[in-house]
């Protein structure tokens, strides 16, 4: 039998010096805003919708960072977007109101996008201005993506779309939506021909409802949409027709590769440090340490991810088993730090308050994005072990 062929490969990054001033220069922003009450809810972090703060992220030139200075962006790398993201997630700011876009669509726009769409979409992108929602996931098109039935048929001037949408995060307050839907016949040599992506204006189109679906934590994130012959028009059509498979799985990419993957709970490993921060007790620092190491080499791949994106290459591999560890730390940490502060008699109600929270909010962590079975699918076939 011939041995597997190993193809993960985490190249040692570091964050260029450069990069420092960056990082001081926003937390010295997110300070001021936090300080002033611009939110004060660190445990919604990138599911809190702030546009105010948003839009002075953009203003302060944090957003569209690798985008051309041509539409709106600086120019900068990859590592320097890292260190941004790093520190919104960190200190829980709240940017559902342009993370999305700022994330995928503004560079699946610039590299799959007509020029009149980039100019049109991706500076108010940059600005902090434009949210953007993915429609991908449907009733009964889940991991297997390619089997969706939303469909987009061919009439003057555009397309009609047809189908239901469903867990699209912000698209309640979202102005434009991604849509993977349809518009050839199903191949059925071929499951993922025939697919296209349109964006569609969920403020200014018609045949549009969007019902809201409350998550366990009895939150307003996601929602179904049902599209009844929505008109599209032809210049909203992104990319080619029939090529929305290979633009959908680069979208995935960029969304499974950020530090979201095991940040997101850091508020909870904040409080949990600081209430614990007089315990002398030694199995209690072990296992705070332990958690701080787990972590740090999560953010070491996770930066070796983004030094690979910069320098052209595309680490899927890599950046999917990033997710399913880091998405696993995150999952742990509100079951620890409960049975940590259950063992230490902690009785600070703001501390639990965060950790019931972030117990009914974790199961989506390794469902988000590709669950944790379909990334080891890919962990596996990129290591030639199936
Ligand atoms: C908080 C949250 C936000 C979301 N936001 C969005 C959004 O904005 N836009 C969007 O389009 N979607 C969104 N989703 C949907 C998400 O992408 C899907 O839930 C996910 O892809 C899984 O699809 P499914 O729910 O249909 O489950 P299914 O695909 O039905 O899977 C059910 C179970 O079967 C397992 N399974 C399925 N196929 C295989 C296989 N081949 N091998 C092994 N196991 C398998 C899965 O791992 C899972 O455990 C969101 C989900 C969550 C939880």
């Amino acid at each position: 039998m011939r041995a597997p062929q190993s193809h993960l490969r985490f190249a040692p990054a570091r964050l260029p010096e450069e990069t420092a001033e960056l990082r001081a220069d926003l937390r010295a922003l997110l300070e001021r805003e936090h300080r002033a009450g611009t939110w004060e809810d660190r445990g919604k972090s990138w599911n809190g919708h702030c546009p105010e703060l948003s839009r002075k992220l953009g203003e302060a030139g944090f957003l569209g960072l690798t985008f051309p200075k041509q539409y709106g962006g600086h120019e900068r790398t990859q590592l320097d977007r890292y260190v941004v993201t790093e520190e919104l997630l960190a200190a829980g700011a709240p940017t559902a109101a342009h993370w999305v876009a700022d994330r995928q669509s503004g560079p699946l726009i610039l590299r799959f996008g007509s020029d009149e769409q980039k100019e049109r979409f991706v500076p108010p992108i940059a600005r902090g201005e434009s949210c953007f929602c993915i429609g991908m996931s449907e009733p009964d098109s889940g991991s297997d993506l390619a089997s969706l039935a939303c469909r987009a048929t061919r009439v003057d001037g555009g397309w009609s779309l047809s189908g239901t949408k469903i867990w699209t995060s912000n698209a309640h307050f979202a102005d434009y939506c991604i849509v993977c839907c349809r518009t050839e016949a199903k191949d059925d040599g071929n499951r993922h021909a025939g697919l296209s992506q349109v964006i569609v204006d969920l403020k200014g189109s018609t045949g549009i409802t969007v019902r809201p679906i409350l998550n366990l934590g009895g939150l307003h994130e996601f929602n179904e949409v049902v599209f009844d012959d929505c008109f599209v028009p032809d210049d909203c059509l992104l990319g080619e027709p029939g090529d929305g498979w290979h633009q959908v799985t680069s979208e995935l990419a960029y969304e499974r590769s950020g530090p979201e993957r095991f940040l997101t709970n850091f508020h909870v490993l904040r409080a949990l440090v600081g209430v614990l921060s007089q315990s002398d007790r030694e199995s209690t620092r072990r296992l705070v340490g332990s958690l701080l190491s787990r972590l740090w080499a999560l953010r070491q791949a996770s930066i070796s991810v983004a030094g690979m994106l910069q320098a052209g290459e595309l680490p899927n591999v890599e950046a999917s088993l990033v997710k399913d560890v880091g998405t696993a730390l995150q999952q742990e940490l509100p079951e620890i730090a409960r049975a940590v502060a259950l063992d230490e008699q902690i009785d600070d109600v703001a501390f639990w308050e965060v950790v019931h929270h972030a117990t009914m909010l974790a199961p989506a962590y390794t469902i988000q994005g590709g669950t944790t079975e379909i990334l080891r699918g890919i962990i596996a076939r990129g290591l030639r072990l199936r």
